[in-house]
């Protein structure tokens, strides 16, 4: 792996920087991924060369800035196999592709009594919207429960669990834990009983190679600043016999065939869910962001996310009074855990004071932090240009921190 990597960080201009006077050990990566040179300079030259505002253009810029935005859609449904470009919506990121599907599949087609079925391990993106349409609908939420610390789904009941089910929404991989769910049985399991399904891929996107088809679901979303794209931009896939029986998510210019001052006609799926100017520059750095991810291979970043967290994984293992946190085999690439007698704020603080960055707290998965009883973990997130020798550094400065705290 490192042979494929060598030279990589070389690409990423703000892990060259010093923080506190030690090199940046950037492990948030789950809360955000670093920008590589490529995407940053495509925004750029977008902006300097080609920006307009996009369709209906009748000059030469607004056609470019159209053909780049399409074209970064042709490339997402590429990057996750979806049969074609119908099928994707540009949203903000995951939150609000969730929030679309809530308010316009969810409202359009659940009543009272249906179950919505998540997981006890969902972000709070994946949770909120659907507590939000519960209240509307009359819906109820069920979830299908994590056996402890080790956080991986406990599947003995399948049955009752799928009973009324109209909606299956899970996350593929876990951003508290590193779970990795067995999201295409469920999503069978969910077709068999007539179930709409929701992927989140927030995490899973960047991280290992996704094809919708195999999966099986209906809807799945992702945000592009995980995976090395900008913030702003992400897309909701939506299969589109599904979008053409769904209403719109807002109004306005682009979403609209034909207005009147009574009454409106909606453009085709998916524009009718892109109301107003889109992001064009977001656009166009997250087809940077996902040319340069498959130019890495993505089965080549999974296996080194995952080796770079069981290594991390053991090397915590040393610690006397630690609690590791999630799946014993395979995982995302991250590590949560606790100290008995450290605080995790203490922790991260001065694990920053050291240039190591970490992200403490509960990770916007409270319900799952009151479950396994801890108001907060620490947790180290990896990407691709993560090495062993810094999580050689960051056990280091964890020692240092655990003799200056105990
Ligand atoms: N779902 C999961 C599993 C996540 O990890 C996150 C972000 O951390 C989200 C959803 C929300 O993503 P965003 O804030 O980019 O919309």
């Amino acid at each position: 792996m490192s042979g494929i990597l060598s030279g990589i960080r070389d690409d990423f201009p703000a892990l060259a920087q010093k923080i506190n006077g030690h090199p940046l050990v950037y492990f948030d990566n789950a809360a955000t991924a670093q920008k590589p040179r490529p995407v940053l300079e495509a925004i750029q030259r977008y902006y300097e060369h080609d920006n307009a505002n996009v369709h209906r253009g009748i000059h030469e810029l607004s056609n470019r800035a159209t053909a780049a935005y399409e074209g970064a859609r042709e490339r997402v449904a590429q990057f996750i196999n979806a049969p074609s470009t119908k099928d994707i919506i540009f949203t903000r990121g995951t939150t609000e592709a969730i929030n679309l599907v809530a308010a316009t599949w969810g409202v359009a087609n659940l009543q009272e009594g249906d179950v919505i079925l998540l997981t006890e391990l969902e972000h709070h993106s994946n949770l909120v919207p659907w507590q939000l349409l519960a209240q509307r609908t009359g819906a109820v939420l069920r979830f299908i429960p994590v056996t402890g610390d080790e956080g991986t789904l406990d599947l003995s009941d399948l049955d009752a669990l799928f009973r009324d089910v109209k909606l299956l929404s899970i996350t593929h991989i876990s951003n508290a834990l590193g779970t990795i769910n067995p999201v295409a049985e469920l999503c069978a399991k969910a077709r068999a009983v007539d179930a709409v399904t929701l992927v989140d891929a927030a995490q899973s996107a960047g991280h290992l190679p996704l094809d919708v088809q195999a999966i099986g679901c209906d809807f799945l979303s992702f945000s592009g600043h995980k995976l090395c794209g900008p913030t702003g931009i992400g897309a909701l896939y939506a299969r589109a016999a599904l979008q053409e029986a769904m209403p719109p998510y807002q109004g306005g210019g682009e979403m609209i065939a034909k207005v009147a001052f009574q009454s409106s006609e909606f453009h085709v799926p998916p524009h009718k869910f892109e109301a107003g100017t889109p992001n064009i520059a977001g656009a166009v750095g997250l087809h940077a962001a996902l040319d340069y991810l498959d130019d890495i291979g993505r089965e080549n970043i999974h296996a080194h996310d995952t080796e770079l967290a069981s290594y991390a994984k053991d090397r915590l293992a040393e610690f006397d009074g630690i609690r590791i946190f999630g799946p014993a085999g395979d995982r995302g690439g991250l590590v949560s855990f606790v100290f008995e007698n450290v605080h995790a704020l203490d922790l991260a603080t001065m694990a920053d004071q050291q240039g190591v960055a970490i992200r403490i707290g509960h990770h916007c998965t409270q319900p799952l932090h009151d479950k396994l009883g801890v108001p907060a973990t620490a947790r180290a997130s990896f990407y691709f240009y993560n090495t062993r020798a810094e999580v050689d550094r960051f056990i280091e400065v964890l020692q240092k921190v655990m003799k200056l705290l105990s």
